[in-house]
């Protein structure tokens, strides 16, 4: 039991468009723990007005969350707060 488990969108392969590109909260399940993150990247459906996250970033979500050991994240904030470590490693 246990493990990584990604809910996805029923209907994500539905429409075949993907035309923009949007921001939204996301809850992303790990164990048993249901991770919040707002500012989320995701693609939003012009046909159907569908928002779908993508599993790469659900991903990251789980990381930034183990990563701060928090339950709750603001994903542009991390993705900030992960380039600027970048930088000053260079
Ligand atoms: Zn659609």
């Amino acid at each position: 039991m246990g493990g990584l488990r990604i809910r996805k969108a029923v209907n994500m392969f539905r429409c075949k468009k993907w035309l923009r590109t949007a921001t939204t909260d996301c809850d992303v399940e790990y164990n048993g723990t249901v991770i919040h993150a707002v500012n989320v990247p995701a693609k939003l459906c012009p046909e159907c007005g569908e928002v779908t996250v993508p599993d790469i970033i659900r991903e990251r979500v789980l990381q930034y969350a183990s990563d701060r050991g928090r339950t709750a994240i603001d994903y542009a904030e991390c993705e900030n707060e992960e380039a600027a470590g970048g930088q000053a490693l260079l």
